[in-house]
């Protein structure tokens, strides 16, 4: 599969919003392989992604947080705009998860403020309607309504009926959570009425809702009607998870219990506990316990009421208890990869230091220098070699001549910072140095160079080196002094002009308007 195709495969999960997780975890892992084999690094990270996406979907909220970190990672540090905001989203949900309302609604905000005009109609859209979901469980139930009404704006003008409903389902279900039953009813009438207007049949767990609503709103006689065409729908379908069906189940026989149904509604409830000691779904079974004790004081049956309110208490506590070790765990990964990738950022610093002077190395240059000569004209290079250093070492010791080294370094950083802020010294090597000055164009920066000359020069070696000096010879080029604005170029005329300073007797700086062997002596 070329890298296009594979773009599009990609795309289907990504704007995909009614999921078999399991079917297409499978194909997630499998796209990842191929933009492995591809070499493709955006594509590798958009299948994680998706990978993560469907691992929160089917229950996996720690397994997603550990998987999600690298790929938020990769793409804030290439810059990856859409997918950054697709990370967002998902981190938003699982803050949502952990029940922490405030960090779900930043990570919202973000996944909308990084669209832009590469990202697609369903994320201009759907990232809307997440935020809109974060406002309201943050209790901003007005802030949710402006983001709903404007995903809902963006649905019909971009004529995507099928986001339309998703919009309206998850607006419906805000207002009903919040408790504000006649908004809900409001919104759920609206659903209806597009599911109509455009042909689509609403899915069961549209149905679900408004017969969720419905009950809210004493309608039981409705809701019953609406929860026995959501169970229709249910059965003809088969996209659902395994907890929808007794879900279904759960809110029809509440909408009998609210009409006085009480057979039909114990059969109703008898159905969905049975399903979910099948399936082991302990938090649909909580409820079921919790609705058997109402439908049993519905028929004065108080003491089976009590003993049913006992079991609901006891399942209650274990569903509680099973879900903050959920959340501890992800919390704990969470934790555990951010810990790692602060160990690897101080690994990959220190990988870019000398040991000895706490300088930055030629390979922080090799990284760093081609970037700043390709954009700035006005970057200065000099290469510092201290002069005679074996002396230092053969007539003191080599420890005195790596304290020598260290000083030097000290001194160079303090003058350099005066000279260029955002300047940095690298020890190349034994007693070579290289300052880089951006911003500073060549012959400003000579005069400051040669001052830095003499501080070092005049510094108190006595004690150190017992007499003898220290004095550097610096050689320098700016960017408009090579013939290409490459690395090389610029450091093989430092170098030249390094050459010309020892050879001119040393202790002095030399550049490209140096007057041949008088150049700024001392
Ligand atoms: P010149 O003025 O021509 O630069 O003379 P020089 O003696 O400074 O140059 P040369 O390159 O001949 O000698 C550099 C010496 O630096 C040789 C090497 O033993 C020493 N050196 C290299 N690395 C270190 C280090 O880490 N610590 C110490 N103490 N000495 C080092
Ligand atoms: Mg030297
Ligand atoms: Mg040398």
């Amino acid at each position: 599969m070329d890298g296009e195709r594979l773009s599009a495969s990609l795309l289907e999960l990504e704007d995909e919003i009614n999921w078999d997780a399991a079917a297409m975890l499978e194909r997630a892992v499998r796209l990842e392989r191929e933009a492995r084999a591809l070499g493709d690094e955006l594509l590798v990270a958009r299948a994680r992604l998706s990978q993560a996406n469907l691992q929160m979907r089917a229950g996996d909220v720690a397994g997603a947080a550990q998987r999600i970190w690298k790929v938020h990672q990769w793409a804030v540090e290439h810059d990856a705009r859409q997918l950054t905001a697709r990370t967002h989203l998902v981190w938003a949900n699982i803050h949502r998860h952990l029940g922490d309302a405030a960090q779900c609604l930043e990570h919202s905000v973000l996944s909308v403020e990084l669209l832009d005009e590469t990202a697609t109609d369903h994320m201009r859209i759907w990232h809307r309607v997440k935020l809109g979901d974060a406002l309201s469980i943050s209790g901003s139930m007005d802030a949710a309504r402006l983001r709903y009404r404007q995903a809902a704006e963006l649905s019909v003008r971009l004529g995507r009926p099928d986001l339309l409903l998703a919009v309206l389902n998850n607006h419906a279900y805000a207002e009903f959570a919040a408790g504000h039953h006649d908004a809900a009813q409001r919104v759920a009438g609206r659903l209806q009425e597009v599911s109509r207007t455009y042909g689509f049949e609403l899915d069961a767990s549209l149905l679900d809702t408004i017969g969720a609503i419905q009950i809210g709103n004493g309608q039981h006689a409705e809701a019953e009607k609406t929860l026995i065409a959501c169970i229709d729908q249910h059965n003809d379908g088969n996209q659902d998870d395994a907890d929808a069906l007794p879900e279904y189940l759960l809110t029809l026989s509440r909408a009998q219990r609210g009409l006085g149904a009480y057979g039909r509604a114990q059969r109703s409830l008898d159905a969905s506990r049975r399903l979910c000691e099948e399936r082991e779904l302990g938090h649909v079974l909580v409820r079921v316990h919790q609705e058997q004790s109402e439908l049993h004081a519905a028929r004065g049956e108080f003491a089976e009421a009590y003993a049913a309110h006992k079991l609901f208490f006891a399942a209650h506590q274990r569903q509680h208890s099973l879900q903050r070790e959920a959340q501890a765990r992800t919390r704990q990964v969470m934790f555990e990869t951010a810990e790692a990738r602060q160990e690897a950022e101080r690994f990959r610093e220190q990988a870019r230091r000398d040991p000895l002077t706490g300088l930055r190395n030629r390979r922080y240059l090799n990284e760093l220098l081609p970037g700043l000569i390709a954009t700035d004209p006005d970057l200065t290079v000099a290469i510092v070699d201290i002069d005679h250093f074996k002396r230092i070492n053969d007539e003191l010791s080599h420890d005195i001549g790596d304290q020598v080294l260290v000083q030097a370094a000290k001194l160079m950083e303090t003058e350099l910072a005066a000279i260029a802020p955002d300047g940095f010294v690298v020890r190349l090597g034994g007693e070579e140095f290289v300052l880089v000055l951006p911003e500073t164009p060549v012959k400003h920066a000579v005069t400051q160079l040669d001052a830095l000359r003499r501080t070092l020069k005049g510094f108190g070696w006595d004690a150190l080196t017992a007499g003898i000096p220290v004095t550097v010879s610096i050689g320098v080029a700016g960017v408009p002094d090579a013939a290409k604005a490459t690395q090389a170029a610029v450091l093989s005329i430092a170098d030249r002009h390094l050459y010309a300073a020892k050879h001119g007797g040393r202790d002095r700086v030399v550049w490209s308007g140096s007057t041949r062997g008088r150049a700024s002596a001392a």
